[in-house]
């Protein structure tokens, strides 16, 4: 393993979250069992097997690394890697890659699915990712993975499997799609991203920003700005159904030991344990 680029892991239940995140130095993570990767503000070398990667907004400390990966995944014969970014940001980016090929002299493969607030995409036949508005200073995104799966219907709960199956083989549909929300990922936004897409408060994983955790800071300012305090949480701790609360992009301001130190002030058990700071 190379390290060149720092990352942080957790698992929980099945998923590993890796990344790392720290307001205007560089932020990306993925979870290796959804093949999924969120931001690109620096790439680990060993996130480059990760094929799809879904970007929430085009500030550097969030993208800066877009044409390192491709070039990575092109040196390696990997295949081209699908890239999920705000629609109004493609052209640009597309142009910045053309002149990194320049440069470079080097292809850099991929391709790109813009994306608008309000999309459904199929990614498999078991996950659907749904797109969200999000409030930050440039046009931003936040991404929903929804898991699908085929339940039985109630109505047939008590048949037998050969009788089940007879109904199948007359064309009966016999299963309802019944969708979980898996995981969010909010990228950078004020607090506004959270509430207008109320199903990320029920995603089994939240990740999302708290960039500003000291009382000084006057949330007035930080929300024009694009960002989240400690005290928006606070304010929303009903809300918050998530198994798992994932909070980064921490200013660099704070070091780990008051980022911490202030949280617990505020919610000393971390939502009952479910709150995890990644410092
Ligand atoms: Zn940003």
């Amino acid at each position: 393993m190379m390290e060149n680029a720092p990352i942080i892991r957790h698992e929980h239940d099945g998923y590993t979250i890796e990344g790392f995140s720290r307001a205007a130095v560089q932020t990306y993570w993925r979870v290796p069992e959804l093949k999924m990767g969120f931001d690109l503000g620096a790439h680990p070398w060993d996130f480059m097997g990760t094929p799809r990667w879904l970007i929430t907004h085009t500030h550097l400390d969030h993208i800066a690394a877009l044409p390192v990966y491709l070039a990575r995944r092109r040196m390696m014969k990997m295949t081209p890697p699908d890239i999920y970014l705000p629609n109004s940001a493609v052209e640009n980016v597309d142009k910045m890659l053309t002149g990194f090929t320049k440069l470079d002299r080097g292809r850099l493969p991929c391709n790109f699915i813009g994306v608008t607030p309000g999309d459904e995409i199929e990614i498999s036949r078991e996950l659907v990712l749904q797109v969200g508005k999000t409030t930050h200073t440039i046009p931003s995104v936040c991404y929903l993975i929804w898991q699908r799966r085929n339940k039985l219907k109630e109505e047939f709960a008590e048949l037998t499997g050969d009788q089940i199956r007879d109904l199948r083989a007359g064309g009966k549909e016999v299963t309802r799609e019944v969708r979980i929300p898996l995981l969010a990922y909010m990228g950078d936004t004020s607090p506004r991203g959270l509430d207008d897409n109320p199903d990320v408060y029920k995603a089994r994983i939240l990740i999302s920003e708290m960039t500003f955790v000291a009382p000084d800071h006057r949330q007035e300012i930080i929300h024009k700005n694009g960002h989240m305090h400690l005290d928006d949480y606070v304010k929303r701790v009903d809300k918050f159904e998530n198994e798992l609360i994932i909070c980064g992009h921490f200013s660099t301001r704070y070091s780990r030991r008051q980022a911490e130190h202030l949280v617990k002030k505020k919610l000393p058990d971390l939502m009952g344990g479910r709150m995890k700071l990644w410092l």
